[in-house]
């Protein structure tokens, strides 16, 4: 699973190799970035992203949300669907307007991160690679820190604990090679990690904890919960796809 958007490439930090970087506006590059580029929206960004848009999923998944097949593992990949002047929709002069809800991508870059599963149970392991962009002065600037420093400045912690708790999901053990997964596994795909409002009526529905495998408490805990409904679209979308 990559987090970063578009292909990863750049060089590999070593843990704790230490950078110069700062963005803010005022430099002459800025807002620059946020144009031609394959912006993924993983299923927590897309919560947080209809959460600043205050939009009901379905609506903004229509019009700010392209659809296709990721070319290595197949699982449909959503992205932020650019202008015709291929212009992040989000962007204004005074730079993004859903800046507190920004996505993963946005706010790793200039960084990459890669990550897989724990082994034995272990934490996910992950690494991180330098995206040097020409043109951003980000790396010009006196500021220096680590990939560590950068993903608490970045506010990047919620993200990456819901990106590592669908690992369970998109790295699921008995997944073999690519996936291909046919309409209504499409269609339960979108409504259980993204239109979480679809997915809902479903974990209301009578004998749906016992059909499925949850007891009524984590049952209750989605209900009154969204990001614990997102989980447990998680486990329910790995469920019936590959148990
Ligand atoms: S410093 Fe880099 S990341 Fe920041 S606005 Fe400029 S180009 Fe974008
Ligand atoms: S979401 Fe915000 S930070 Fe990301 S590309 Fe769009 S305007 Fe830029």
């Amino acid at each position: 699973m990559i987090e970063s958007g578009g292909e990863l490439g750049g060089r590999r930090l070593a843990p704790g190799e230490r950078f110069n970087f700062a963005c803010r506006p005022g430099l002459a590059c800025f807002n620059t970035c946020c144009r031609d580029k394959r912006l993924p929206l993983l299923p927590y960004d897309f919560l947080r992203l209809r959460r600043a848009l205050d939009l009901p999923a379905a609506q903004v998944l229509a019009k700010r949300v392209e659809l296709e097949a990721d070319p290595v593992s197949g699982w449909p990949a959503l992205r932020v669907k650019l202008t015709e002047k291929g212009v992040c929709p989000f962007v204004t002069d005074q730079g993004c307007s859903v800046y507190a809800h920004r996505p993963t991508c946005c706010r790793v870059y200039p960084l990459a991160r890669a990550v897989r599963p724990g082994t034995g149970g272990g934490p996910p392991q992950e690494v991180f690679l330098r995206q040097d962009t020409p043109g951003c002065l980000g790396w010009d600037q006196p500021e220096e820190l680590d990939a560590a420093a950068w993903v608490t400045q970045q506010g990047l912690a919620p993200y990456q604990a819901a990106n590592n708790y669908s690992l369970r999901l998109f790295m699921h053990p008995a997944r073999r090679g690519e996936v291909s997964l046919n309409q209504q596994q499409t269609h339960a795909f979108i409504s259980a990690l993204y239109n979480l409002e679809a997915f809902r009526p479903l974990v209301e529905s009578p004998g749906f904890g016992d059909k499925f495998g949850f007891d009524d408490q984590r049952v209750a805990r989605a209900l009154a919960d969204e990001e614990e409904l997102l989980k447990l679209g998680v486990d329910w979308l790995a469920g019936v796809l590959f148990e």
